[in-house]
């Protein structure tokens, strides 16, 4: 639909952001459109946007999504664009996330192997994945499955964010022993607000771990691959969604001559980092930075996917990120560079989306990252798949499709989880 106004030359007000009384800035009231990109661009409406103070939510070939404050609704109205409302009210999308909740530790459960040996470990109950939670949740999670998974698993951490966060994740390995098979290397939350993602790759790590003892297909996996997943590469940005702007994607840098905070750690990977597939001002969502790899992030991040390469090789790299329901390959930086096992990618993605599909109907899109969403420069998997010679290098987009954006009600989490582990397990058996 398209909207009309009597007022078209209703002037955008300067809309104060509201915080509660905890600092946390309020989006009571905040309207989600989902705009048909103009003939023109969309580069034609950024300023127009940004007068409004519209939050650039999510981007896609033909369209994008953006957040209107209360007092500007008439004005973004006035600009008379080809829109639907997605959301009536994201103070309401937020809050229906469920509180964050309090970590409740583990539990003793019994594991029982295919011969018949039960063994009890005490493993984070399967309540986590009912709720979103903290960062130093988060941590304590990571190390209590690594407890339970003492003989075949270890902690691991991957650099130091900007304000001295330890990017901390979990190594586990078969009967093979630590490090000796070809790496399988997950990234969630590398942007902040997409916090489905490192849930999701925590519940990966998650039934790897409660069933090599007892599934033959999950034993055969982790005894052929080593898997290094780091649910939370962003933890300053991270933190920052739950204390202050849940709505904040980048990480916290600040820079000199700008009081815009924030780089894409996705567009500052130091291989193909200049095009039209990131921005050159700070205020963007995409910004990329000042030099190519120079977000302390991306630096730890991706040191660590080198050494991977550089070891056994990496023959599945995926950067999970939400939303939109999309398994995505390379390339992000050209429409028109075709990766060389262009058929392989393209089948076994097809094939995943399809186990995705079997079991909650949920559709995947899949194909390059530039032909199927948009143009990306200094994205990970272009990175992983010429830099670091990775065999399959993946961007999954996870739930959902826009009704409630990077705020997936916490009741969808093990959905979610779910039906990636069905996708995953297929993938890890056949590629
Ligand atoms: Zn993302």
């Amino acid at each position: 639909m398209r909207f009309f106004s009597s007022l078209l030359l209703a002037a955008p007000l300067a809309a104060a952001v509201l915080l509660d009384r905890n600092g946390k800035i309020v989006y009571d009231g905040y309207k989600v459109f989902r705009v048909n990109t103009p003939e023109e661009g969309i580069a034609a409406l950024d300023a127009q946007i940004a007068e409004l103070e519209g939050i650039d939510v999510h981007r896609h070939a033909d369209h994008f999504d953006v957040a209107i404050p209360p007092a500007n609704l008439e004005a973004f109205g006035a600009l008379n664009l080809d829109a639907q409302v997605l959301s009536e009210d994201l103070g309401e999308l937020i809050a229906g996330e469920g509180e964050i909740a309090e970590y409740e530790g583990t539990t003793s459960m019994r594991l029982s192997s295919e011969d018949g040996e039960v063994s009890a470990a005490a493993l984070p109950s399967l309540s986590w994945f009912s709720a979103y939670h903290a960062y130093d949740a988060h941590l304590t999670f990571l190390r209590d499955l690594q407890g339970a998974f003492p003989s075949n698993s270890e902690i691991i951490t991957a650099g130091t964010s900007v304000q001295g966060r330890t990017i901390t994740g979990i190594h586990l390995w078969g009967s093979g022993g630590k490090g000796s098979k070809p790496a399988i290397y997950f990234n969630g939350n590398v942007h902040a607000r997409e916090w489905i993602t490192s849930k999701v790759a925590e519940y990966l790590a998650y039934q790897l771990v409660v069933n090599y003892n007892n599934d033959t297909a999950v034993k055969a996996v982790l005894d052929k691959y080593d898997f290094y997943i780091l649910p939370i590469v962003n933890p300053d940005g991270f933190v920052y969604t739950q204390t202050t702007d849940r709505l904040w994607r980048k990480n916290r840098q600040t820079r000199s001559g700008t009081s815009a905070v924030g780089t894409d750690i996705n567009r500052n990977w130091p291989y193909q980092w200049v095009g039209s597939g990131s921005s050159t001002s700070p205020s963007s969502e995409t910004y990329r930075g000042v030099a190519a790899g120079d977000t302390p992030e991306n630096t730890g991040i991706r040191k660590f996917g080198d050494t991977l390469a550089a070891g056994k090789g990496i023959k599945l790299y995926i950067d999970w990120h939400s939303y939109g329901q999309y398994i995505l390959f390379p390339y992000g930086y050209s429409c028109s560079a075709q990766v060389s096992n262009y058929s392989k990618q393209q089948s076994l993605a097809q094939s995943v989306a399809s186990q995705i599909r079997s079991l909650y109907s949920k559709s995947f899109t899949y194909g390059p990252i530039c032909t199927t969403l948009y143009a990306a420069n200094g994205g990970s998997t272009d990175y992983m798949q010429d830099v670091a010679k990775t065999e399959l290098a993946w961007t999954i987009e996870l739930r959902d499709t826009g009704s409630y954006g990077f705020n997936l009600p916490a009741s969808q989490i093990l959905q979610s989880g779910q039906e990636q582990w069905k996708g995953q397990l297929w993938l890890w058996q056949n590629m």
